[in-house]
């Protein structure tokens, strides 16, 4: 039975740089993926906020890692991973297809969309409610959309609609933006962004697809309808950390430590399935560099301890 030094699950920035740092270690390292190699920055359409690179997409700049990782020979296999025990030998990663055996693991699974939690909502996911406007804001071209949020991805991800539709609207529940200074600058100055302030979606409707949002002002609690043929949905994100029981957060983030340990000794966690205030590739990178050091030095010290 192989047992490897390191198990990571997930191969976005963390986990492709967690991968990179542990082959350079000389860890026998395995990089376990569900869906691919890239994470949820394949799906930016600019990326321009990570050093080295002043305007790269989401997708090159993840083909970029991915190269790095395949010249230092790291194994990379597309398997889902369900389960994660911590034996007193070693951790055991199960997939659908198999039970790996690890003496550490590096969780950087990431998070995915949340839903709004909006009546209709689900019943028009496909059919005008999209949380990707690099993969559907083609089909609405020279219409007008909405967009859930006031964070970087709502700003960001409304930029690239306002290129490709008739108009954009924000609709935001606060009357402050949460996105990077620079983002809101150019929202405010394209001509075609409307800002909704305090104000929320109740219910989107329509027949087959959307045609219209119930809104509801949350200071005057007045509501409001307004046409729009698709609703793009960024209210934040979701961690994929349900296969693991170390400790967690009321929002299933993973809790670490400064040198990124877990709960259970042995097992780290990096970039956006952890408990953090900053969730960006940059931060994602150090977290990755950062947990696979603390694999390794957690290894040594075990590796004394049964010597002595
Ligand atoms: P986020 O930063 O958590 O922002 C979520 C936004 O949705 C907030 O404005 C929040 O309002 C609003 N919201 C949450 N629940 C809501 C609800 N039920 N109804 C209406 N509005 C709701 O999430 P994100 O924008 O998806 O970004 C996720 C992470 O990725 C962040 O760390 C972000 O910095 C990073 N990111 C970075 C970039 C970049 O650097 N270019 C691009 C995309 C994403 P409040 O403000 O009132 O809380």
């Amino acid at each position: 039975m192989d047992v490897y030094d390191v198990i990571i699950v997930g191969a976005g920035p963390a986990g492709i740089t967690a991968g990179i740092y542990a082959q350079r270690a000389r860890l026998t390292t395995l990089l376990l993926e569900k869906l691919g190699v890239g994470g949820q920055i394949v799906v930016s359409d600019l990326v321009e906020n990570y050093p080295g690179f002043q305007k790269i997409s989401g997708s090159e700049l993840m083909q970029k890692f991915e190269e790095h990782a395949r010249s230092v020979d790291l194994r990379i296999e597309d398997e889902e991973v369900i389960e994660i025990r911590n034996g007193d030998e070693y951790k055991s990663v199960k997939t659908y297809d198999h039970d790996y055996k690890a003496k550490s693991v590096i969780i950087a699974s990431g998070a995915a969309s949340k839903r709004l939690g909006a009546k209709g909502e689900e019943k028009f996911i496909g059919k005008g409610v999209s949380f990707c406007a690099t993969c559907d804001g083609f089909f609405f071209r020279d219409k007008d959309v909405l967009v859930v949020g006031g964070g970087n991805s709502a700003i960001t991800e409304s930029l690239l609609l306002a290129k490709i539709v008739n108009k954009v609207y924000i609709v935001h529940r606060r009357s402050e933006l949460r996105a990077a200074k620079i983002l809101q600058e150019r929202a405010f100055e394209d001509p075609k962004i409307e800002f909704i302030w305090n104000s929320v979606v109740e219910e989107i409707t329509g027949h087959d697809t959307v045609e219209k949002v119930i809104l509801r002002n949350v200071v005057t609690k007045e509501r409001s309808e307004l046409a729009v043929d698709g609703v793009f949905v960024y209210v934040g994100l979701v961690p994929n950390t349900g296969f693991t029981d170390v400790g967690k957060d009321d929002n299933g983030f993973i809790i670490t430590d400064e040198n990124l340990a877990t709960s259970a000794p042995g097992i780290f966690a990096a970039g956006d399935c952890r408990t953090t205030m900053l969730r960006q590739v940059a931060t994602a990178v150090g977290d990755g560099a950062l947990a696979a050091t603390s694999a390794e030095r957690y290894l040594s010290a075990k590796q004394r301890s049964t010597e002595s």
